[in-house]
């Protein structure tokens, strides 16, 4: 999300007459959009402006705005922490900024906006014009903030309530994405399958937007990022089944397999009721794949409980997942509880990258000889080489004297490594 935001903020500051630099060298402002979700994010933003600070080659200093999450978790505490940030933006007001840079210009005082305001930051986006070349793939939000409250995480303080965007100000804009050649949208949210928007009597749930989007030709590939097992409907499910251009892959966090810790967690899911979903969805569709997130060493963790999680990991068979050790966030119900030591955490981490590595290489490994479709996102720095992803997102390599980003076409897979799979093009067939 953070990227979506940034090519947004982005495209604010070219509202006024700011242009992105490449360098550092005589910028006239620097910006930082950060991130909150782990302690280590948060620690690299003090670090990284400590060294911005001791580059020193600015002819004058350039106006510094600390954006994001961190922005908003820690507001205008940041000024007492360092004299080098100007302007502190939320993640919910970055559409102020153009205002607040002009305001700092004026004034040289020192601004924060960390209230939450979607509606008037989505209607400013909106209206929002971009000269940025699109990518073959882009992220689209359509919802932000969660109400879930689970004991680790600061996304409910940071990016506020849960908040559904428009309906028809997200059609327009995977409209205005295909008419810029992307061919494939990620419809983005902290928890996407609670997308409802009500618009007089209709409601609109996310099945029905990845419909609508359907409709649109140009648009070949669909996918969503990050859903909460609970929020899972009928009719989402469903569509794995009948809606061809929505990709047979879902990132769905479980973060435990232990109905202890999930508890403790306030997931408010069972292991037993998450597995019943993925079987739901292996119904609607048996070729559908899947990944997760997981936390390793959340307080109370017993050696049994990460059993259980390596179980879960057998079970689905995910191909792909995130993993990470578990960290104390300030202001969130499991800060206070007894940590699980530091060395244990390690040794659990190392075991379930591993085991999920594995997964990855026999799914890998499985698919040489066959033929993969793959949308060809960009040219590599290899000349002739082209990179893609499969229906799966399996990062695929390959040579073509004739191909573009934006093409569909069949590779028949060669080789493949931990992370990668490299095959021969076959005939070309770009969707029309
Ligand atoms: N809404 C999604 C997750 C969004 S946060 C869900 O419900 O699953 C993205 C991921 O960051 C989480 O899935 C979790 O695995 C990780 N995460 C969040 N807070 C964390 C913490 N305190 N320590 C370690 N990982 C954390
Ligand atoms: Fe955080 Fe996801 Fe839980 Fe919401 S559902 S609190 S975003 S982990």
């Amino acid at each position: 999300m953070n990227e979506y935001d940034s090519d947004k903020i982005s495209d604010l500051m070219q509202s006024v007459n700011f242009i992105r630099s490449e360098t550092l060298a005589d910028v006239d402002c620097i910006i930082f959009n950060t991130c909150h979700i782990r302690e280590k994010a948060t620690e690299k933003v003090y670090s990284d402006i400590g060294k911005i600070k001791k580059l020193n080659r600015f002819k004058k200093k350039p106006i510094f705005v600390l954006a994001g999450c961190i922005a908003q978790a820690q507001g205008e505490e940041i000024f007492k922490r360092t004299n080098y940030v100007d302007i502190v933006v939320g993640p919910q007001s970055y559409h102020r900024l153009p205002e607040q840079i002009k305001n700092f210009a004026e004034r040289k005082e020192n601004f924060s906006a960390t209230n939450f305001e979607l509606i008037e930051k989505f209607d400013t986006l909106d209206n929002l014009k971009s000269s940025r070349k699109s990518k073959t793939s882009e992220f689209l939000t359509i919802q932000e903030g969660c109400d879930k409250f689970c004991s680790f995480c600061v996304v409910p303080y940071t990016r506020g309530a849960e908040f559904s965007r428009s309906f028809s100000s997200i059609i327009n804009e995977a409209k205005k994405l295909s008419d810029n050649g992307v061919r494939e949208i990620i419809l983005l949210g902290q928890n996407v399958s609670a997308y409802k928007f009500i618009d007089g009597s209709k409601t609109y749930n996310l099945a029905k937007l990845i419909d609508e989007i359907a409709k649109i030709n140009s648009i070949y590939r669909i996918r969503f990022t990050t859903s909460h097992p609970n929020d899972m409907d009928q009719e989402l499910i469903e569509a794995f089944k009948y809606q061809k251009k929505l990709m047979p892959q879902l990132h769905l966090p479980i973060q435990s397999g232990s109905n202890k810790i999930l508890k403790l967690m306030n997931r408010k899911h069972t292991r037993e009721y998450y597995l019943d979903l993925i079987a739901k969805f292996k119904q609607a569709n048996p070729e559908i794949e899947f990944s997760s997130d997981f936390i390793i060493g959340f307080p109370g963790e017993e050696e049994q409980d990460f059993q259980d999680t390596l179980d879960i990991i057998n079970r689905v068979n995910f191909i792909n997942s995130y993993s990470f050790i578990y960290s104390q966030r300030p202001g969130t119900p499991a800060v206070d509880r007894d940590q699980i030591s530091l060395d244990i955490c390690k040794d659990r981490l190392l075991k379930l990258q591993s085991l999920l590595g594995d997964i990855q290489m026999k799914n890998s490994k499985q698919l040489i000889g066959n033929k993969v479709e793959i949308l060809i996102e960009n040219k590599t720095k290899t000349p002739g080489q082209f990179f893609g992803r499969s229906k799966f997102m399996h990062s695929i390599f390959f040579n073509s004297e004739n191909s573009s980003p934006g093409d569909l076409v069949d590779i028949e897979i060669t080789s493949c490594n931990s992370k990668n799979l490299f095959g021969i093009l076959q005939k070309e067939e770009v969707l029309a």
